[in-house]
């Protein structure tokens, strides 16, 4: 790609075009034309090339204004453990959240990304909300879900994970309830006194859920809820017949998004369903996330789909900077009277 292409250009552009506004540069935080720095390693491990060190520490050492030093020239290629792969493909996840981020992201970064990353990662999400494959008949043998695709990332970046959920069918990233949703969960994490941080911290996060469903078992049953925020669980949850987490880096069975579908997956056997590809349960299920849901969590809703294929999953959230930025200033939470209310689902 020729040097100065607009990142615009990007394909799903519809997307970066809508997000790229939520970004600013911190004062004191200038962003440097370091974007060089970044993509060469970025490519490189696109390559196959091995990096030493910690990836998050270099990219993030790069965001505060640019190495002084010359980033290292890649090593010729040899062979290579899974250790390395992983550490190559965070480096790249980091390497995409902080070029979007300072709006450095170009098409030749981006195609390397989606080419070493997102696709093979895509393709497993696709196989876990396939309502065909084998698994979704048969009951989990593990506590987690065992995939070294999945494992070697945290996360997509915030632009894949955007790009997933769409190529998922399960966005709804414009959904009418957003004001209400971001002000409900907010509203929570000035309550619980929650600090700004750079990182999310996964207890601190909400997840918002709202489903309206019909259980044929017998007399059908009608189960709706019109919105409640779920948090990450105080203690481990207990090992679930469904939405198997992904292990990366720690255990990630206690995140809020996980919580809130575990909570419908009671809600349905309780009214006499099945979580079964051929159950007739219908309806629909909305989940906001405070963040960008992890690696973990995009399995976790593939999961929800192949089990139950008759209940539409709609999924949204905010970009953990939004989220953030609103915890440093609450004046920004979204007024009450511009806000749609559950009613109106
Ligand atoms: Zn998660």
């Amino acid at each position: 790609m020729a040097p100065g292409v607009s990142p615009a250009l990007l394909p799903g552009n519809t997307v970066w075009l809508r997000t790229v506004p939520c970004f600013t540069v911190r004062p004191g935080r200038q962003a440097k034309d370091s974007s060089a720095a970044w993509r060469r390693p970025l490519l490189a491990a696109a390559a196959g090339a091995t990096f030493s060190g910690r990836p998050r520490a270099k990219l993030a050492r790069a965001a505060r204004g640019g190495d002084t030093k010359a980033p290292p020239e890649p090593r010729a290629r040899g062979p290579r453990s899974e250790r390395d792969v992983a550490n190559d493909v965070v480096f790249g996840v980091v390497a995409v959240d902080l070029l979007f981020n300072h709006d450095r992201l170009d098409m030749e970064v981006g195609e390397a990304f989606r080419r070493s990353v997102y696709s093979p990662a895509w393709k497993r999400l696709r196989y876990y909300s396939d309502s065909t494959a084998p698994e979704a008949r048969s009951p989990a043998k593990s506590w987690r879900l065992q995939d070294r695709t999945l494992e070697r990332q945290f996360s997509l970046s915030c632009y894949y994970t955007e790009q997933a959920v769409q190529d998922l069918k399960i966005a709804r990233m414009q959904d009418p309830l957003m004001p209400y949703m971001q002000r409900t969960s907010r509203g929570l994490l000035e309550e619980a006194g929650v600090q700004s941080t750079d990182d999310p911290v996964s207890n601190a996060l909400i997840a918002w859920m709202a489903h309206s469903l019909t259980v044929p078992s017998g007399d059908a049953e009608w189960l709706r809820c019109r919105g409640r925020p779920w948090g990450y669980a105080v203690s481990k949850p207990e090992v679930s017949e469904w939405l198997l987490p992904v292990f990366v880096e720690h255990d990630r069975s206690s995140h809020a998004e996980r919580m809130a579908l575990l909570a419908v997956g009671q809600l349905v056997k309780s009214a006499g369903g099945k979580l079964h590809p051929d159950s007739p349960v219908k309806g629909t299920v909305s989940v906001y996330a405070s963040h960008t849901p992890c690696i973990s969590c995009m399995a976790v809703f593939c999961q929800f789909k192949q089990r139950l294929p008759g209940v539409k999953l709609y999924v949204c959230f905010d970009k953990w900077g939004e989220t953030n930025r609103w915890i440093d200033e609450p004046k920004r939470l979204p007024e009450e009277e511009d806000s749609a209310e559950p009613d109106d689902a």
